[in-house]
């Protein structure tokens, strides 16, 4: 009997997000330089959720994609910003990331990364990923959802960790609207599954990402859901300069009839979908 060919026909969503974030320019220039080719090589889109100090440092070079239709630019805070403390028990061992910010903090930080993208990119984002993400989300912080409403934010990847703080998230943690917290305008975009650097760091760096990526999406897919990819500048070109694998969980979703869409469309499509 032939080996079952792994590609088959099947809906579902890709929202490909990279946190771009190194403090070396070095770092952000080599990640865009080969990201950009293998997306335009692909046709494939993807959100770029930028670091406003890493966009001060590469301002020339990112504003080189700005009006390609395959790049959505979004946000990143300006700092860095961890808005809430996060306890994370990786099996290993137990970590504490961040501290509970003051609101005017937060809105601070996020007010400046926004005048960043429009003085050096004539753009406004209304996309955030949290740095560090959470356990589910902001569900819990109408107060923080707020200040971010008033920055323009409307979309955001806030839920990317498990009830242990850490990773995987489950699969069935799909897109939903902050209702409950009185923004119904305001959609969470899960980072479900595994984050490139936490997998890796855990795996070993040449571990196959890929593979176990490719799994996942393949079950997601299958009932026709939503995963998101969350890589980063510097971990998508570490230990994979040509972001090998990267290409090859693209070339996976597109074989498979997995469309691929960036997080504003993701947005729009959702929000029109509210009717
Ligand atoms: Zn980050």
């Amino acid at each position: 009997m032939r080996a079952k060919i792994s590609v088959i026909s099947m809906g579902g969503t890709l929202c490909i997000g990279y946190d771009v974030e190194a403090g070396a320019p070095a770092c952000t220039r080599e990640f865009l330089g080969v990201m950009s080719r293998l997306h335009v090589a692909r046709g494939a889109p993807c959100t770029l959720f930028v670091r406003g100090q890493t966009l001060e440092k590469n301002a020339r070079q990112i504003k080189e994609i700005v009006g390609n239709p395959l790049f959505d630019l979004q946000q990143h805070t300006y700092s860095h910003l961890i808005f809430k403390r996060i306890e994370c028990d990786t099996g290993k061992k137990h970590e504490v990331y961040g501290k509970d910010e003051s609101i005017v903090t937060i809105k601070k930080d996020v007010e400046k990364a926004n005048d960043v993208f429009r003085k050096k990119l004539g753009i406004s984002p209304i996309g955030m990923t949290t740095p560090y993400a959470f356990h589910r989300g902001l569900l819990d912080r109408p107060d923080i959802l707020a200040v971010l409403h008033g920055a323009g934010i409307r979309f955001l990847r806030s839920w990317g960790r498990n009830e242990k703080g850490y990773t995987p998230v489950p699969l069935d943690v799909q897109p939903f609207f902050y209702d409950e917290q009185g923004f119904p305008d305001m959609l969470e975009c899960p980072v479900n599954g595994w984050q490139d650097c936490i997998f890796r760091d855990d795996h070993g760096w040449k571990a196959r990402w890929d593979q176990t990526f490719i799994a996942d999406l393949d079950q997601v897919a299958r009932r026709g859901e939503y995963i998101a990819l969350c890589q980063h500048d510097w971990s998508s070109i570490r230990e994979d300069p040509e972001m090998e694998m990267t290409a090859a969980i693209i070339d996976h979703a597109l074989a498979s009839g997995v469309r691929i869409i960036s997080y504003k469309a993701l947005y729009d499509e959702k929000l029109q979908g509210r009717g």
